[in-house]
């Protein structure tokens, strides 16, 4: 018997390097990048329906601004609802769903919350109308809903190329510690962009460009944190600090705890401290604190993506 309702809980996503190149013709930046799914996910549950409808809630609404999220009155635009609706529209199947998506990742941090939420809406939908679309299909619609959707496909590390969305499976030889320093004052994607790129027209030079070098698959697979620290860089930092200054010293404060690295998560406003091993996290964390940064979190990372964190109800 098929199931009556599908969840599938889709993983937060950092960028280990971020390297952007100027604008294509068509809108997008060309990106070199390396991706890591961490253990801090959304959970997105289908049910069949004789009517469209969303509910979107959370578990920790100090961290996740609801506000920010389109809901029931504006359900067409969430991305969730944008994944399922795209799936039905490609195998021809005419079934409206309830979705409900309970978001632990916070909302325009640039850990790509919403891109999770599509992916993880993509598999249920899936299964729930038993499409059974290979992965290779499910990654092509993904890559139409977002650059970031086919990683949270996948989870685990990956290179991103093209705009991020054309993805290749890394190996990865530890679980890597990190604390992460949310700001419930979330930064918009398009916003830290077009930073970028009024940057570039002022002669900013892109640290990491979109070249990722070989070190760093090679110190992913081997498992060591201190040679993978160096290869840390992220090039929409300087952008992201033009618009919200005190990132430059939230970073600084992190690299002063005794971190690995510091490094902002995508387009910001989050940052990310690498660290050797959970102690190490959980001591950063209470350095953190005692210098007024409050809300730091340790998570880990590799995590699977949507493909492989299926659930079916009865
Ligand atoms: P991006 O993925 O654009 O880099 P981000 O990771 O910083 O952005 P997200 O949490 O993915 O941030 O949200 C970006 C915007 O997408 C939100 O401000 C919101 O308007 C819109 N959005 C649409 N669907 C969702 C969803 N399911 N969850 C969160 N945001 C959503």
């Amino acid at each position: 018997m098929s199931a009556r309702a599908v969840r599938v809980h889709a993983p937060a996503k950092i960028n280990l390097r971020l390297g952007v190149g100027p604008a294509r013709e068509d809108g997008f930046h060309p990106l070199g990048t390396v991706y890591l799914a961490l253990d801090w996910r959304d959970a997105v549950t289908v049910r069949a329906a004789d009517h469209w409808s969303l509910e979107v809630t959370t578990d920790v609404p100090e961290r996740v601004d609801l506000a920010g999220v389109p809901a029931a009155d504006d359900l067409a635009d969430n991305l969730a609802v944008r994944a399922a609706r795209l799936l039905a529209a490609h195998v021809g199947v005419d079934q409206p769903l309830a979705i409900h998506i309970d978001k632990a990742i916070p909302v325009a941090g640039g850990l790509a919350g919403g891109s999770a939420d599509a992916a993880a809406a993509l598999v249920a939908a899936d299964r729930l109308w038993g499409t059974g679309l290979g992965r290779a299909e499910l990654l092509e619609l993904a890559g139409r809903l977002g650059s970031d959707v086919p990683f949270a496909l996948l989870g685990g590390a990956a290179l991103g190329e093209g705009r991020g969305e054309v993805v290749t499976p890394l190996p990865v030889g530890a679980t890597w510690w990190w604390v992460v320093l949310p700001d419930p004052d979330g930064l918009s994607t398009p916003a830290v962009y077009a930073a970028y790129d009024r940057l570039l027209g002022e002669g900013y030079f892109s640290p990491a460009g979109t070249a990722v070098p070989a070190g760093l698959a090679a110190a992913l697979a081997a498992g060591d944190p201190a040679a993978l620290a160096p290869y840390l860089v992220n090039d929409l930092t300087i952008p992201a600090a033009s618009l919200r200054p005190e990132l430059a010293d939230r970073l600084a404060a992190g690299a002063a705890a005794g971190v690995l690295a510091p490094l902002l998560s995508g387009s910001g406003p989050t940052c990310l401290f690498l660290c050797g091993s959970a102690q190490h996290a959980d001591a950063v964390v209470r350095v953190l604190a005692d210098r007024g940064l409050d809300g730091a979190l340790v998570c880990s990372g590799p995590t699977p993506g949507a493909l492989d964190a299926v659930e079916e109800l009865a």
